[in-house]
């Protein structure tokens, strides 16, 4: 006698369900994505104690009928996968046929739904996956499933939910990043009774940031786009004074599926380069577009998770999309902001300073410093010849001028040239020995002496940290380190190691090292702090991270190397101060994100003293 048996639906069902249903927030996240995939234009969702006690989902999609709603409670039964052949090409965010079966199985689910050609409809009641009761009802259009007592019949996943807080946070996560997907679905959220999120389904991205985040955020975000031949991208992304500790406020949705992807939210962070802050992340929303051949979804059961065939171009493609679209912004900081009618000179400050990446200029206008930008991430040739930036009319035109662009093309790029999206300034006076006053035509401007120096060294020394051969100085006083015999001769084994990043150590006695240069980059009167995190780190990793050193950098950079507050300067130091401040990347913010430039523009001082109006 054979031992194995197949088991049946229902064990399979709460088998399913153990993978499928993790927590209430995976119910309501399946629920809405039927309700999506169904062409719903209003979801409205409705929630108890967490969750635990009641999961409603009205939508007003296609609904089932007879027939297809008790299929839908089938196993693997799903009306969204025809051909074997579709599973690469998915177009819909569910296409695994298990949700319904597997949280049937570990609640009691009620479903009413109609495809509304006569008013009528069906109610379909499960206990633990079970029917118990079918009905024809009155009812319009779309569906409604509710689902109580969660996890009634598995105790034991019943036991590992966390507080009732804690599962509304991670339903309201869902819901939130669903709505960002798709702003052109109105959404409501209730959690006992009590409004938690609306949105108008007005298709306006920047409305949803608005219901989520507060309109204040929504005002400050910069809308981009960009498409390859592969990819399109889109979205929004907050100024970098808008950032939070965390990286929970990057969204990124492919074919409109939110997913969580490591590397895709450091390309944005990259893209952010040195505006932000240590340990601050900006809010964004990321849509990709591609075609569905080119993404696997069917890498984890929540499909949170998929994989890129092209992955390395969209990552470098997603940076680079991010860095053009904030580096045409100008981020300095006007002093009151109480009404909305910006005054115009902020404008002209963007438009003189403004990339246009237009047809038009990509072809004949680009000037060396836009070259140096696309050539960073892209061959040039290559990003004009893109054909979705490029008509065929266009293509004749660029024959002219090919030879042009040709002979100006940088060949070898690994530094930007200073951005200048600082107007030129005349220095008039030191305030409080702290702040420089400085004015052009666009009006009057405070610069924070300190926080300027603090930008132009931190840019300085991340230069000289990224140049492939490090300089090196030599010390006038060697710096010396006691290290264990084994830890010695670690050390001297990687002494090449540590010549090619511009440090020359020597052994000095049985158990100390000499170090008599080290490289330029390391920040002045910092030199021991650095050498020892680095030695650490080849001790411990075998190689210097740099990554680490650069946060570290921005960390001890203070005072100590920079100009201190309450330091007289004089004009021609004012002057220079200014124009290396104009020759950063980012002339904006210091490196711990203060503001280092504020802006009064003639017509606020004139408005203040009354000549306009
Ligand atoms: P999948 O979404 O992977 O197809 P599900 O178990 O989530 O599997 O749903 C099974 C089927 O039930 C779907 O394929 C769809 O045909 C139908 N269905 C589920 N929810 C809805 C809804 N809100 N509106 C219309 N049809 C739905
Ligand atoms: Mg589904």
């Amino acid at each position: 006698m054979g031992k194995i048996r197949v088991l049946d639906d229902q064990i399979a069902n709460q088998i399913a369900a153990g993978e499928v249903v993790e927590r209430p927030a995976s119910v309501v996240k399946e629920l809405i994505e039927n309700s999506i995939d169904a062409g719903s234009t209003k979801i409205d969702i409705h929630i108890e104690e967490g969750g635990l006690s009641l999961i409603q989902v009205r939508d007003n999609g296609e609904g089932m009928d007879e027939e297809d709603v008790e299929k839908a409670f089938f196993r693997h039964a799903t009306s969204k996968l025809k051909r074997g052949n579709d599973l690469f090409r998915i177009k819909t965010l569910g296409f695994r046929g298990e949700a319904l079966p597997s949280i049937a199985a570990v609640s009691r689910l009620t479903v009413k739904t109609s495809p509304g050609h006569d008013g009528k409809g069906i109610e379909l009641q499960l206990h633990g996956g079970s029917i118990i009761n079918k009905q024809e009802i009155a009812y319009t259009k779309g569906t409604e499933i509710t689902v109580r007592d969660l996890f009634y019949n598995t105790p034991a996943r019943l036991k590992y939910m966390k507080s009732l807080q804690t599962e509304l946070g991670h339903i309201t996560d869902f819901v939130n990043r669903l709505s960002l997907a798709y702003p052109m679905i109105s959404f409501t959220l209730t959690h006992n009774g009590r409004l938690i999120l609306r949105t108008t389904g007005d298709s306006e991205l920047r409305h949803v940031i608005g219901a989520i985040y507060g309109t204040s955020l929504a005002k400050n975000m910069i809308s981009f786009s960009n498409e390859s031949p592969d990819f399109k991208v889109s979205g929004l992304l907050s100024k970098p004074e808008f950032t939070r500790a965390n990286k929970n406020h990057i969204s990124i949705f492919v074919n409109g599926r939110y997913i969580k992807h490591y590397a895709l939210t450091q390309a944005i962070i990259d893209g952010y380069k040195t505006l932000l802050m240590v340990h601050r992340y900006p809010i964004t929303v990321l849509n990709i577009e591609l075609d569905p051949s080119l993404i696997d979804v069917n890498v984890h059961p929540a499909k949170l998770e998929v994989r890129f065939s092209k992955e390395q171009e969209l990552l470098k493609f997603v940076e680079f999309t991010v860095y053009q679209a904030l580096y045409k912004e100008s981020f300095i900081r006007e002093p009151l902001k109480t009404k909305q009618d910006k005054p115009t000179i902020q404008k002209s400050i963007q438009e003189n300073f403004d990339f246009s990446y237009s047809k038009q200029k990509q072809r004949e206008n680009l000037t060396v410093n836009e070259k140096k930008l696309i050539s960073t991430f892209f061959n040039l040739e290559d990003y004009l010849a893109t054909p979705n930036q490029m008509s065929m009319e266009d293509e004749a035109h660029r024959e002219q001028t090919n030879n042009k662009n040709e002979q100006s093309q940088p060949k070898e790029d690994t530094s930007l040239e200073p951005s200048n999206r600082l107007p030129l300034l005349e220095p008039l006076a030191q305030f409080m020995g702290t702040y420089i006053i400085a004015q052009n035509d666009d009006g009057l401007f405070l610069i924070d002496q300190h926080a300027a120096h603090e930008r132009i060294n931190y840019e300085k020394n991340l230069r000289l940290m990224n140049e492939e051969k490090k300089a090196s100085q030599e010390l006038l006083v060697p710096i010396t380190f006691d290290f264990t015999p084994s830890e010695i001769e670690e050390l001297i084994r990687q002494k090449d190691y540590f010549n090619e990043h511009g440090i020359n150590l020597e052994l000095f006695g049985k158990k100390t090292i000499l170090i008599r240069s080290i490289p330029l980059w390391i920040p002045k009167g910092q030199e021991k702090i650095f050498l020892e995190k680095l030695i650490q780190m080849v001790l411990d990793k075998g190689v210097i991270d740099f990554y680490v050193l650069r946060q570290e950098m921005v960390a001890t950079l203070s005072c100590k190397t920079s100009i201190k507050a309450n330091q007289y300067l004089t004009k021609t130091e004012m002057e220079q101060l200014i124009e290396q401040l104009r020759n950063t990347e980012n002339p904006f913010s210091c490196p711990h994100g203060r503001p280092i430039i504020i802006h009064f523009s003639n017509y606020e001082i004139e408005k203040m003293f009354k000549r306009v109006i």
